[in-house]
């Protein structure tokens, strides 16, 4: 480490992941377990990806909400109980918190992965300066992971003080419990506040420009989740685009849309878009451009159009999840080496922390529709299961979307309770092409969530009779 002023050091390394999220671990530990000789950079002090910063203080909000609501979706918090404070709800986070960097930095240490703390630029397609403020040093790589996630969008006509005007990280920050909130944005961040604090008791508003809610999931989870929140008094203001936010000398703010309507709050969340954060890493110096978006353009196997630099995670716009983004660096670091890369056939599953939560894994309906894709649904509602009655959980489904021929699972969506977590039952049949009937005939606890499986599977392979469709292998 040099001072300013000073010729700095280059340290050499086999691949350098930029970033220490979810995505550029999962390719730097790749890497070193391949042996290669591997840093991490990140401009934070510590492992503070966004999955620490943002999306497990998020879970972790879910699940003090749960708890106080009485574990229902559907019991809200009132009278006295609305004294409760976000602090109160977030006792839990900072540990959760520290627990997860601890165990990051352990695990880093083991497995041989440098960690260099800086902002990372690119001085040419090889190098890299490491700044961190008055020191810098250089480091040089045969290979690269731009794994530097995304910023929250903050347009200048929002106008944010971090108090009644928030962005999506902002909702932990509050101290107490709005008693109206509108939520400009209907993504995955934007729905998991909404539904939290809904479950608070808080009066919502959702705005939306699109005329559709939570684009990324299949039309009936959606819709359940819409309808659900609904039933909780929320509103949805869809297609509806928002031209600015004020905060009145009154207090609260006023959101206002297009249209010239506007709605009052006291409080707003700003959850519309995230742009990939590759403002400071000089991308033109390795060749590299980012869209108007700050993304950056890969292929199949992540690569850029530098051969030796892939790009993972947020920063490349898809999903947005961390789940994935532990899949694109693990994937990119294997393809990056040279190694074979697993069927992508295998799906990726994905969780949203709303209240209930969402998981899904596989195709949508409308994927298979428009592929022309012969299948089944088979459903199974949390009411008619006595787990679901026991928690007092009667939101909720699971469905199984069954390849009338093959009777194989291609896709698998969940609402309710525990969904984050039985998706997985789901992933491993695909992944595994398992048929309907083995899941039909398959032996669960009684009673628990995971027996919704069984009771879809029954549901789709009578569908499947009816249709009289011959099976044929999965194999064929
Ligand atoms: C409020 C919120 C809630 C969420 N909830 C969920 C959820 O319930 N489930 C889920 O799966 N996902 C959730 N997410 C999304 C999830 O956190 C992200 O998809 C995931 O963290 C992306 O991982 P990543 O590695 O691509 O980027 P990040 O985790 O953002 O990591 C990028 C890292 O790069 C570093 N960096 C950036 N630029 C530079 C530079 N020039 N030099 C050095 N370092 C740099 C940053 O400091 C950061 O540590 C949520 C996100 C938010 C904001």
């Amino acid at each position: 480490v040099s001072g300013i002023g000073a010729q700095p050091a280059v340290t050499h390394y086999d691949l350098i992941a930029i970033g220490s999220g979810p995505a550029g671990r999962a390719a730097a530990l790749q890497a070193a377990q391949l042996g290669r000789r591997v840093a991490i950079v990140d401009r934070g002090p510590a492992m503070k990806g966004t999955s620490t910063t943002g999306a497990l203080p998020a879970k972790a909000l879910q699940a003090a909400i749960l708890e106080v609501t009485g574990v229902a979706p559907g019991l809200r918090l009132n009278g006295a109980d609305t004294a409760i404070t976000f602090d109160d709800l977030l006792w839990r986070a900072p540990q959760a918190i520290e627990h997860e960097q601890d165990a990051i930095r352990d695990q880093l240490r083991r497995s041989r992965v440098d960690v260099q703390t800086g902002t990372a630029a690119f001085l040419d397609s090889h190098t890299l300066e490491v700044r961190s403020g008055a020191f810098s040093q250089r480091v040089s790589a045969e290979l690269f992971m731009i794994a530097v996630g995304a910023t929250l969008t903050r347009p200048p006509s929002v106008d944010f003080d971090d108090r009644t005007v928030l962005d999506a990280n902002g909702m932990r920050h509050l101290r107490e419990i709005p008693g109206s909130l509108t939520v400009v944005g209907a993504g995955v961040i934007g729905l998991e506040y909404a539904s939290m604090a809904a479950a608070l008791g808080s009066k919502i508003t959702v705005v939306d420009r699109s005329t559709r809610i939570l684009e990324v999931a299949d039309d009936e989870v959606a819709d359940g989740l819409g309808y659900h929140l609904r039933g909780l008094g929320a509103d949805f203001q869809l297609g509806q685009e928002v031209v600015g936010v004020e905060r009145p000398p009154r207090g609260g703010a006023v959101t206002h849309l297009q249209s010239g309507a506007s709605i009052l709050s006291d409080v707003v969340i700003y959850a519309a878009g995230r742009d990939g954060a590759t403002a400071a890493l000089n991308l033109g110096a390795a060749g590299l451009q980012a869209d108007h978006r700050g993304r950056v353009a890969v292929d199949d196997d992540f690569r850029t159009v530098q051969p030796h630099i892939f790009a993972v995670g947020d920063v490349i716009g898809s999903q947005s999840l961390a789940g994935t983004s532990i899949e694109h660096g693990r994937l990119a670091a294997l393809a990056a080496l040279g190694k074979p890369v697993r069927s992508p056939k295998v799906a990726f599953p994905r969780g949203i922390s709303t209240i209930p939560e969402i998981a899904f894994a596989g195709h949508a309906e409308r994927e298979l529709a428009a592929a022309g894709v012969p299948y089944v649904h088979g459903r199974a509602a949390f009411r008619q299961l006595a787990r679901g009655m026991i928690s007092a959980h009667r939101a909720g489904f699971l469905k199984l979307l069954v390849h009338s021929q093959t009777r194989c699972v291609m896709g698998v969506h969940i609402f309710g309770p525990a969904a984050t977590e039985l998706i997985h039952i789901g992933q491993i049949a695909m992944a595994t092409d398992l048929t309907v009937d083995s899941l039909a005939n398959a032996a669960f606890t009684a009673p628990s969530y995971a027996d919704a499986y069984r009771i879809a599977a029954l549901d789709a392979t009578s569908r499947l009779s009816e249709t009289g469709v011959a099976p044929i292998s999965a194999a064929s």
